[in-house]
């Protein structure tokens, strides 16, 4: 830390993203992306021309793709905030709708970007424990104070809760923000887009990093009331009005229009889930109920860590958090079905108690 550094800062912990290597060598479960290329016209949407223009700015506003992601949700224009990856939706959230008195509420297991966000701009973090079956505690969730922030499905359990608990959530206090992360529901749980017209105080998060093939371009957006979007647009036009680039602005427009492509290839993922389960639970692992793009596994014959540097060894990477309650657990990204055998082939290594074959990276 440099002398600058503001006090401020001093205490603070950043995120730690998950591992990116650089050189493809490894079979990679680690980051939730999708397995699958964006499709080919969402590809074809970066034109030459379009290109030479990189001299000038993107449209701040972001209206055509506002506008098409309107139409295809079903809400209005002023309904969406657009933002450089969810990351941004969650950071824009937690500096316009926490402070000293209003804390943000979330559950100790869960995605941890939040805790991080929460101790950056100074807000009180209300943690609240999963029940030791890693489901949310919803009674304690409604009767506690603060912005609530939800992942539904929830990271890394994959879980999710159903429409009725999130209803049960906004209308508990209808008198502060209850920020539902969608980053996964697209592989299978149910969205709270619907009471959106009926709830002012319901926030949504969603992102085209995962189901519609696109983290590197980094497309994140929010769903919610005209003025807790106006909210928003405040805090992002006095940080950052050209938070997305012109090539990101045209290929979120084109993945909108293929989402018959990203549907089949969510329906793929999902079917992949269900038989990397059942094949992991044959290997003797105990699994989280999943309806996300990964699985949260654990075996009793293998510490988590011990897994995760086994299969990095293999050449396959997988998340481990080396935190409480969890510790014992990986969480596997569903690959193509190709990638998943790779996986299993290196478990049975390990689970063999075979040293690391001569494939490794
Ligand atoms: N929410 C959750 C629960 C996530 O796991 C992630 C991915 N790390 C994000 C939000 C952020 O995704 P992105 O910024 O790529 O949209």
């Amino acid at each position: 830390m440099s002398r600058f550094f503001s006090d401020r800062f001093a205490s603070l912990t950043a995120y730690v993203p998950g591992e990116q290597p650089q050189d493809q060598q490894y079979v990679k479960l680690n980051t939730n992306e999708s397995p699958y290329p964006p499709s080919p016209r969402t590809r074809s949407a970066v034109s030459d021309a379009e290109l030479a223009r990189l001299n000038l700015y993107p449209d701040p506003t972001g209206m055509r793709l506002r506008n098409t992601l309107a139409a295809h949700y079903g809400v209005k224009p002023t309904n969406v905030l657009l933002a450089n990856g969810s990351d941004e939706i969650l950071s824009f959230a937690f500096m316009a709708f926490c402070d000293a008195q209003t804390p943000a509420v979330f559950p100790d297991i869960s995605y941890g970007f939040y805790p991080v966000y929460a101790a950056l701009y100074g807000v009180g973090a209300n943690i609240i424990p999963l029940r030791e079956d890693f489901s949310m505690d919803v009674d304690a969730l409604c009767a506690a104070p603060g912005m609530c922030v939800l992942a539904n499905p929830n990271a890394p359990t994959g879980m999710a809760l159903p429409r009725a608990a999130i209803e049960r959530i906004l209308l508990s206090n209808p008198n502060r923000v209850v920020l539902v992360d969608e980053a996964y529901v697209d592989f299978g749980a149910e969205t709270a887009l619907p009471l959106l017209a009926e709830h002012d105080n319901l926030l949504i998060a969603r992102t085209y990093s995962k189901s519609r093939s696109m983290a590197g371009a980094r497309l994140g957006f929010a769903f919610g009331s005209e003025a807790l979007i106006a909210d928003l647009e405040t805090i992002r036009f006095s940080t950052n009005p050209y938070n997305l680039n012109r090539l990101t602005l045209l290929l979120g427009e084109a993945a909108v229009v293929d989402d018959a492509y990203y549907a089949q290839n969510c329906k793929r993922i999902a079917a992949t889930r269900e038989s990397a389960a059942a094949r992991l639970t044959s290997l003797g692992f105990t699994l989280t109920e999943s309806k996300a793009n990964f699985l949260f596994a654990r075996h009793p014959a293998i510490p988590g860590e011990a897994l995760y540097s086994g299969l990095k060894a293999r050449g396959v990477l997988v998340r481990h958090f080396n935190k409480p309650r969890i510790a014992e657990y990986v969480r596997i990204t569903i690959g193509t079905p190709e990638q998943m055998d790779v996986l299993y082939a290196a478990i049975e290594d390990i689970l063999k108690g075979g040293a690391p074959c001569a494939k490794q990276p």
